[in-house]
């Protein structure tokens, strides 16, 4: 596959390459130049294939060749250790489970298939890499989950003290070895300016090689179009017209559906489904893109002001904004609407909805009552609802059943060291890690 910047069409470097780099030197965002299409059958006999069958396919389309079939075959097999199975709602409505994974969210997939290929890419050579990420929530834990037990490549995470919830802090404090958590005395700004200043910082780069694994990296972003494929696969003959409803932040996860699509994935609609932070849903509908502040809300991984991804969506279209609003259509939903939609999936089939997975509930309801025509709803499902269990009522807290991988970190010994948010004490804990 090649990839050029959303900055400049005419610049081509390979899979790799982007992997290596992370962003492009201008600033823009490595997007596909073309989006391979999956080959005339695949589609028809896909309902036959596992899900490890389906992702390695959908790797070697999208790869083209650049890395060969047994090595990427061992890569996929090792990153997607977890099913994305498909729950029926109803009759034309499912939940597409993406928390089966280690951390209980879907950055699980990204994050997993990214530090396989990392250590791939790396194999044989003696230099020694850093993973920083200053984290908030699921993304830290899904980055050190993924690269934990890597050779060669350290993880240092950054969090601040007290500003994350007792779950996502076990989760982010439990491993040892080749990662490291720092508790910061500051914020979640205070985390990024140091990680940043540290990126910036001659001294720190010149002695390793510093990756920042975030979300923009396109190795998290292309195993994400594995689950959509195996959605379709799953589906049934009666299946008519599938429309995803998407939870989306950072817009990572409908970027990867949109690749899918493009791919040659049957999809009539795509529902950008965000809270309150409804930049998206206002672009989509004005035409016009302004930025905001991001306000908390009950799906916090989705409080995104100004979503990262949005250049390469609008690339995928060729800057073409009627046909980018043909394909997705955009609902957003207030925090009580979420609690509503929470209670309605309960109440009506028993299922315990994230509060993530339930901004896409909600907006599917909206999708339908807009247009009347039939079609299979499928909602992506971000997380489990145990990692959010403080924001349900005591009635349906009592139906979440923890699983055993989330009940043995929070009952697990506390790893951290803390840190003031000082640069120069970052630098110099660097210095001697
Ligand atoms: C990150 C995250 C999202 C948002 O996904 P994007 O790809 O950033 O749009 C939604 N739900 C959960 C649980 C997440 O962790």
């Amino acid at each position: 596959m090649n990839l050029c910047s959303t900055m400049d069409r005419g610049m081509s470097v390979s899979f790799t390459e982007a992997v290596r780099r992370g962003i492009p030197a201008d600033g823009g965002l490595f997007t596909p130049v073309a989006v391979p299409g999956c080959p005339a059958g695949f589609l028809r006999s896909i309902g036959g294939l596992s899900f490890p069958e389906i992702s390695f396919e959908i790797a070697r389309i999208l790869l083209g060749g650049e890395i060969p079939d047994a090595d990427l075959r061992t890569i996929v097999a090792d990153a997607i250790t977890f099913d994305a199975p498909l729950c029926r709602l109803d009759d034309t409505t499912a939940v597409l489970e993406l928390f089966h994974g280690p951390t209980l969210a879907f950055k699980d997939f990204g994050a997993r298939f990214m530090a396989r290929m990392m250590a791939y890419m790396h194999r044989g050579d003696t230099d020694k890499y850093t993973v920083l990420v200053a984290t908030s929530g699921d993304t830290g834990s899904a980055v050190a989950n993924a690269f934990h037990g890597i050779a060669g490549v350290s993880v240092v995470l950054l969090y601040p003290s007290g500003r994350v919830s007792q779950i996502q802090e076990s989760q982010l404090t439990s491993l040892t070895g080749n990662v490291t958590a720092l508790e910061i005395d500051g914020t979640f700004d205070d985390c990024q300016r140091l990680v940043k200043q540290a990126f910036a910082d001659r001294e720190i780069s010149a002695g390793r090689n510093l990756t920042s694994a975030n979300s923009i990296n396109v190795a998290r972003l292309l195993p994400q179009t594995f689950y959509y494929f195996n959605a379709f696969a799953r589906l049934g003959e009666s299946d008519r017209g599938i429309v995803f409803s998407v939870p989306s932040g950072n817009l990572g996860n409908l970027t990867a559906g949109l690749i899918a699509w493009k791919m040659g994935l049957p999809v009539k609609r795509f529902i950008a489904a965000t809270n309150a932070n409804d930049v998206v849903c206002r672009f989509l509908q004005t035409g016009v893109y302004t930025p905001g502040r991001a306000v908390t809300t009950l799906s916090n991984a989705m409080d995104v002001g100004d979503p990262g991804n949005l250049p390469r969506v609008r690339a995928l279209f060729g800057g073409d904004t009627g046909a980018l609003q043909a394909a997705v259509y955009p609902a957003s939903c207030t925090d009580e609407e979420t609690r509503e939609a929470i209670a309605e999936a309960f109440g009506t089939y028993g299922y315990v909805l994230d509060p993530h997975g339930a901004v896409g509930y909600r907006a599917l309801g909206r999708y339908r009552a807009v247009h009347q025509d039939s079609c299979t709803g499928i909602i992506l499902e971000t997380a489990h609802p145990a990692k959010f269990i403080g924001a349900y009522d005591p009635a349906i807290r009592g139906s979440i059943t923890t699983p055993g991988r989330l009940r043995a970190l929070m009952e697990g010994e506390k790893h951290s060291v803390k840190l003031p948010a000082v640069f120069k004490e970052l630098k110099e804990f660097l210095a001697e890690a």
